[in-house]
This record gives C-alpha cells, sequence and structure tokens, in this order.
C-alpha cells in the first residue's frame, strides 16, 4: 500500500473498539470507501470479492438498486416512529408477508433490531409462555454443542461454553445444559434421559438447524431437527429454531426447519432479512405459543419493547428484499453456488493440514486441523483480493447468491491457492 489511509482513519482510529478483536495486537481493520454486488472497495482503490456477504447478510450483493430505491421512498415518508401504541405499513406487511412464508402457523410476529436480541425476545418468550399457564420452575433451557445464538447475556448462556467465553461471565450468565446435538439413536436416548429427569425445570430447546454457523459451519441431518420434534412434543417443550444465519435460502431450501419438515414453536430471524441494508431482526411465535399470551391479565403480557422496533426503514428494506426472493431465482443461484463450491473447494481435499471439506447450499467450509498464524492467513486472502475471514479452524465461504460463477471461481480459487502454500 503506497497510498496514506484517509484522515478519518487516522483521526477516528483511536477511539473505535472493534469486535472480538484484540485491539493491541490485531490488525488494523481496512478502511472501505464503498460496495457494489460483490465487490468491496478499499480507501486506497484496492477491491476485494468478497467471499462471505458482511456476516452473512448481503444476499442480494451490496448496494442492490432495488432495496436502495424502496429504502430510499421510504426515507422520505417517515424514517421511524415508536412502536409502542402506534404501528405503519412496512411492518404489518412485513409481517404478513413472513407469516405467509413461514412453515406451518409461525404467524406472530415479535421485531427487534439484531439478532441476539431475537433470541433474548425468543428466550423470555417461552420462560413467559409457562408462567402465563401456570406453571412455575420452567426457566431453563437446553442448547447444544457447537451452537451460537449472540453476545448478549442470554443468548450467550445458550452458546457453546466455549465460544461464549462462558468461563468469563460465570456469575453474570444463567446457567443453562449445553449437550450433544441427537445425531444418532445412542445420542437420542442420552437426550432423552436427560430431558426425563430436567422436564418440569425445563421452558424450551434451541437449536440452530442444519448448520451451526459461528460454531464452525458444522451441519447435521434433517433427522436430528426430526428428533428434537419428537422429544420437544412428547415432553412438552417449546423448541426454538435460530434461524439467524440459516434463514432465507443460505442452507437451499427458504428456510431449514422447512427443508428438515420442522416447525419449530418460536423462530428467530436477523442477518439476511433486510438483505444486508439495515439491522433488523424478528422472533415468530407459533399461534399455541401467542395464545397463551392472549389473556386479559396485563401481567401476561410479553414483556419486550426495543426502542427501534420495527424501524420503517429496516422494514422497507426487508419487504425489498422479499420481494426479490419472489421475482428472481434465488434458490437456483444458491442451487448453483452449492455445486460450484463443492467443485471449487474439492482440491482442497488431502491438502496438508485439512481436516474436512463441507458444503450445504450456499456455505463452503475447509476445517483445517488447526490454523496456526490467523493474522498472517487472513492478509494473505487480502493480498488474493478477496475477503474471507478465518476463525477457529474454518476457512469459509457465504457468498451473496448473486455472485457471478467467475467470481466465486476466484474466491475457491484464492482458498485452495493459500491452503497449497
Ligand atoms: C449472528 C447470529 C446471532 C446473533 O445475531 P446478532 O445480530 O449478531 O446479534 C444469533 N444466532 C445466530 C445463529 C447467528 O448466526
Amino acid at each position: 500500500m503506497t497510498r496514506r489511509p484517509p484522515a478519518w482513519f487516522e483521526a477516528g482510529l483511536p477511539h473505535i473498539w472493534a469486535p472480538y478483536t484484540q485491539m493491541k495486537i490485531a490488525a488494523p481493520p481496512l478502511p472501505v470507501a464503498r460496495t457494489d454486488g460483490v465487490r468491496i472497495t478499499l480507501a486506497d482503490g484496492r477491491e476485494l470479492i468478497d467471499g462471505i456477504a458482511s456476516w452473512w447478510t448481503a444476499c442480494h450483493g451490496y448496494n442492490h438498486p432495488y432495496i436502495r430505491a424502496a429504502v430510499a421512498k421510504q426515507l422520505e415518508v417517515m424514517p421511524h416512529v415508536m412502536f409502542g401504541g402506534l404501528t405503519h405499513e412496512p411492518a404489518l406487511t412485513l409481517a404478513r408477508r413472513l407469516a405467509a412464508l413461514l412453515p406451518g402457523d409461525l404467524n406472530r410476529v415479535f421485531f427487534t433490531d439484531s439478532g441476539s436480541v431475537a433470541v433474548e425476545v425468543a428466550l423470555k418468550m417461552a420462560v413467559q409462555y409457562w408462567l402465563n399457564k401456570g406453571v412455575r420452575g420452567r426457566t431453563k433451557f437446553i442448547a447444544f454443542k457447537g451452537g451460537y445464538h449472540g453476545d448478549t447475556t442470554g443468548a450467550m448462556s445458550v452458546t457453546d461454553p466455549d465460544e461464549g467465553m462462558h468461563k468469563l461471565f460465570a456469575g453474570l450468565l444463567p446457567e443453562q445444559y449445553v449437550l450433544d446435538l441427537p445425531r444418532d439413536d445412542e445420542t437420542a436416548a442420552a437426550l432423552e434421559r436427560f430431558i426425563a429427569v430436567h422436564a418440569d425445570k425445563l421452558a424450551g430447546v434451541i437449536v440452530e438447524p442444519l448448520v451451526q454457523g459461528a460454531g464452525g459451519m458444522l451441519m447435521h441431518e434433517a433427522a436430528v431437527l426430526q428428533r428434537l420434534r419428537r422429544l420437544a412434543d412428547k415432553y412438552e417443550l417449546l423448541l426454538i429454531c435460530d434461524e439467524i444465519f440459516t434463514g432465507f435460502g443460505r442452507t437451499g431450501a427458504m428456510f431449514a426447519s422447512e427443508d428438515a419438515g420442522v416447525v419449530p414453536d418460536i423462530m428467530c430471524l436477523s442477518k439476511a432479512l433486510t438483505g444486508g441494508t439495515m439491522a433488523l431482526a424478528a422472533t415468530i411465535a407459533r399461534d399455541h405459543v401467542f395464545a397463551a399470551f392472549w389473556t386479559d391479565k396485563a401481567d401476561q403480557a410479553l414483556m419486550h419493547g426495543p426502542t427501534f422496533m420495527a424501524n420503517p426503514l429496516a422494514c422497507a428494506a426487508a419487504n425489498a428484499s422479499l420481494d426479490l426472493f419472489e421475482e428472481e431465482p434465488r434458490l437456483a443461484q444458491v442451487e448453483a453456488i452449492s455445486q460450484a463450491l463443492h467443485e471449487g473447494l474439492a482440491p482442497c481435499r488431502g491438502l496438508p493440514g485439512v481436516k474436512d471439506v463441507r458444503v450445504r447450499g450456499a456455505i463452503g467450509a475447509v476445517e483445517l486441523t488447526r490454523i496456526e498464524d490467523i493474522k498472517a492467513l487472513k492478509a494473505k486472502f487480502v493480498e488474493e483480493g478477496v475477503w474471507v475471514r478465518p476463525f477457529g479452524n474454518i476457512v469459509y465461504l457465504t457468498p451473496a447468491f448473486t455472485i457471478a460463477a467467475d467470481d466465486l471461481a476466484r474466491l475457491t480459487g484464492a482458498i485452495v491457492k493459500v491452503l497449497k502454500a
């Protein structure tokens, strides 16, 4: 890099605190000038092809003109209005459309502004569901190893303890039961024995359906979810599917639980909900869950309400994103990406240090035995002109569904090249 970074970068950097970053030793963040399609243009003019769609959000690529126009139009009319006692067309239209799109009778939508908060709401909803039904003491959750549900306290408590850094926050975090996914008859039997003993303490079960994302792009079969649904039914637990990562086509179907033929009692959505343009999340309940809150008692109302919930700009973006899913062949694009990831990442198999290569929908992951110098690895990808962010032992791609075949080939090619070296 020859050009000096822009003045705003040098002046502002000492005041910013970056996510998951030991700021003393980390490479400084790269200043971005603009985005377009699958490209990130850095302040010094370099272009990176984005392999991860900004943490899995930008499913239609950046700056999609249709979403931009919808947000611009909404900006003229009403950027924001509070959602307590007031409501508006973008939110009600979005709620109606989500209810129609989601499997089963997932009909009642509670909007929030981030995935973690959508999970908090799901947990509170489940606990209060039992209280409203007059059942006391059902306040705990079963969650799964490898799972990730967010960074706020409740969400962290149902995240895999290693991922959630539980050791650091012991005393703050409520204790939950983090168990093995029921991948086969043996683990299913163990899970059932556990549930049978603890059922009267349990409010529900929370799972990322088909792919555990931040825990390492860990994939499981539909049968796992079907077992969970069966156990939840048998022991009357609420099944919460956190589709914040998997929702909106990422795993190949519109929703992973739908693909598995399972209707959760509560679902969480965020990430790609607005096509990667605005912060928005939703917690959606089935009719029987909502029914437990439909009473004459004020204290049986759902006790939550973020200031910026159902922000009209974000809802307009989400409605525009749903239009794109309807009008453009997104799931066929995911299928094509899946094929290309299979083929493009296949040469990684058998490379020294490569433990596994796995693909599901528009998710391709290469698991290494270990990454020695993650900082150097990240820098190499930038040198190759791609934005790929390895974490743990994983190098992965979750590109925009609109990515062109040659750009995708550059991404997989860069991974093969860097891992070979
Ligand atoms: C990203 C993610 C979250 C947290 O969402 P935030 O918007 O970062 O709070 C929760 N669950 C899953 C499965 C996620 O991938």
